[in-house]
């Protein structure tokens, strides 16, 4: 038996994890050699070993600015060299995606068997397509659902993770309470394990040296005295002395609706510039790891402040204004953080005197929430003219072209850093029971990112959306990563290495099948209820599922000659039939015009998901996909 030296050039943390998972991963799958990791570079001679040197120091040219790595190893051992740490590790994974192994799914690796020595050659070049390529944390989860999220994420080619607000405490809090499942016991939430929690993320981050986004929404509760803990309303009344801070709105200054997260603040005076200013400059220096701080105002269209003052600047000019001095005081204390201003509802509109002075502090995040999920980003569309803003009356856009029209707009006048911050895992995916189709909407999204002067994009999803299987955010990963490859080989590399064999064929044509008869703007609440179209297309469904589930049921080679990971996949496969058997069920019935039968059938459908929540935990979100259909779908929950 050989042994293969794995070590690492520097002293740091992140090599020395992208080290151990190197060894590890290689000794899982290896036949006739044995991975040992060295904490100097000095590898022991011994006849036939030889080694892998994972180092820092290589020259990628230009491009140096995004992830890029080089790999060079041959029978007797090499490199893998890196222009980050990050990038190392980047290159680690991509190593071993070189010799056969798929990471599936956070915690589901396919790995190959007997590897040999010989097969260890990999000679391989890559710099990233994008810069910014991640996910931001959505829906109810658990603190283990988020560190197996933050350890895939490298593995498929991200370098970013999004933990939002000022802690991710309702994401937390909605998993242990079990918000939406009534079969599961809440769990109390102790302050001490909250901020283990937050701690043990922060620390996962850093370990893989991804690139740390943080907060959004909530600046403007907290500069008033507010906690930013979520869509919730106040637990107190606002008091006198914050009310002149607040948005004036048909001639008062409260909080929407109850809820200071929605609430806009009356940004033209002085006192709330400063107390903004103030508690962005506070969480800074107590959350000195975050590189990407984004400043984003509240959570609400059409409650903008209607003050004499305020009705004299545009909202944007007044959220330019705020950002410029923002950077002002940041510069005057040498702080390096980056900021990420946002362009969605009001903020969609450039402003119209004010400009960022200092662009190289600020990165571009375009949020385009009204979309579509039918298609992606048209290759060419026509810019059309931007409606004349109306305080208060503005009405989102949907189509494509209208949301870049504002976009290319602002790229007027902004030409720094950028990313697209979208929802297709976040909502949308529900609606596909294949994953097939929005994979590809992804895929084509991705595809257009340069044409439409992107630097990357930010994924804002649930954790917890593979159901049927991870191919959505697989195929996200890596084309970011490398936007050459092609989208039917990644999903026949996908498929292949989760259901193996002839089960490939036969999952891809059902979820193919699936995504075909499926509609994402039905199931998010576009279009009448009442549906031609979504009526037939979900009563074919209905006939195809029993062939499927039946195909699948009778396969007797699925318990015991197939490898784990395959019986894993097949098993998920198998439920996920049973799912969109009953989710169809009421969509058919919804479809048809029939809401009593429809809701009946959705309760049997969401008693049957908190029934088996536990066992599919991590792939699917009950929460959510309740949320999703009783507030945008149109089913309803209430015995009547
Ligand atoms: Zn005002």
């Amino acid at each position: 038996m050989r042994n293969l030296f794995i070590s690492y050039q520097e002293k740091n943390d992140t090599l020395a994890f992208a080290a151990d998972e190197l060894a590890s991963h290689l000794n899982a799958a290896a036949g006739d050699f044995h991975a040992v990791c060295l904490s100097d570079a000095a590898a022991p001679e011994g006849s036939g070993d030889f080694s892998i040197l994972l180092r820092t120091d290589c020259n990628m040219g230009e491009a140096a600015q995004n992830d890029a790595y080089a790999i060079s190893i041959t029978q007797s051992g090499g490199d893998i060299c890196g222009v980050n740490s990050r990038s190392v590790l980047l290159g680690v994974y991509a190593y071993l995606r070189k010799l056969g192994f798929r990471f599936l799914l956070p915690g589901h690796t396919y790995i190959p068997a007997d590897l040999t020595a010989g097969q260890l050659s990999c000679q391989l070049e890559k710099t990233a397509s994008f810069f910014h390529r991640g996910v931001c944390i959505e829906g109810a989860d658990s603190l283990e659902n988020v560190l197996s999220f933050i350890d895939w994420l490298p593995k498929l080619g991200y370098n970013s993770f999004f933990l939002q607000f000022r802690e991710p405490y309702i994401f937390l809090e909605r998993w242990y309470s079990h918000t939406m499942n009534p079969s599961l016991k809440k769990e109390a939430l102790t302050e001490e394990f909250l901020a283990d929690c937050y701690r043990q993320m922060e620390d996962a981050i850093s370990l893989r040296s991804l690139a740390y986004h943080a907060v959004g929404h909530g600046w403007t509760c907290e500069a008033v005295g507010f906690p930013s803990v979520g869509w919730v309303r106040a637990q107190k009344s606002c008091p006198p002395s914050v009310r002149p801070l607040l948005a004036k709105v048909g001639g008062t200054r409260d909080f929407i609706d109850g809820i200071p997260l929605n609430t806009n603040l009356c940004y033209t005076n002085p006192v709330v510039t400063d107390r903004f200013c103030d508690t962005v400059l506070s969480y800074i220096e107590e959350h000195p790891g975050v590189d990407y701080l984004h400043i984003w105002l509240a959570d609400e269209v059409n409650h903008i402040c209607e003050c004499e003052a305020c009705q004299k600047l545009s909202f944007t000019d007044q959220y330019v204004h705020l950002l410029n001095e923002l950077d002002r005081r940041m510069t005057e204390k040498n702080i390096d953080c980056h900021l990420v201003f946002l362009l969605y509802q009001e903020l969609l509109y450039p402003p119209v005197t004010e400009t960022l002075r200092n662009p190289e502090r600020f990165t571009l995040m375009f949020a385009p929430i009204s979309r579509t999920f039918r298609s992606s980003y048209p290759k060419e569309t026509e810019t059309v003219p931007l409606p004349p803003y109306r305080l208060n009356q503005m009405e989102l856009p949907t189509t494509l072209a209208e949301n870049l029209s504002y976009l290319r707009e602002w790229q007027k006048q902004f030409h720094g850093d950028s990313f697209v911050y979208d929802y297709p895992l976040g909502r949308a995916h529900y609606g596909d029971f294949g994953y097939v189709g929005v994979s590809r909407v992804i895929s084509g999204d991705i595809a257009q990112l340069h044409s439409l002067g992107l630097n990357g994009y930010i994924s804002c999803q649930e954790l917890r959306a593979f159901l049927p299987n991870g191919l959505p955010n697989y195929i996200m990963g890596h084309l970011l990563f490398d936007e050459s490859q092609n989208f039917e080989d990644l999903v026949t590399e996908y498929f292949d290495a989760a259901y193996g064999g002839e089960h490939a064929a036969f999952a891809r044509s059902c979820l193919t099948e699936l995504s075909a008869l499926s509609d994402c703007d039905y199931f998010n609440g576009k279009g009448e209820r009442k549906n031609e179209r979504a009526k037939k297309n979900y009563s074919q469904m209905q006939e195809k599922l029993q062939q499927m589930s039946a195909a699948l049921t009778k396969d007797s080679r699925l318990t015991e000659t197939l490898p784990p990971i395959h019986r894993f996949f097949l098993k998920l496969l198998d439920y996920h039939f049973g799912y969109v058997i009953h989710l169809s069920k009421a969509l058919l019935s919804l479809a048809d015009g029939d809401k009593t039968l429809a809701d009946r059938q959705f309760r049997e459908f969401h008693s049957y998901i908190c029934g088996h929540e536990q066992d599919f935990q991590p792939y699917l979100d009950v929460y959510r996909i309740t949320e999703v259909s009783t507030k945008y779908t149109g089913f309803s929950l209430d015995q009547k």
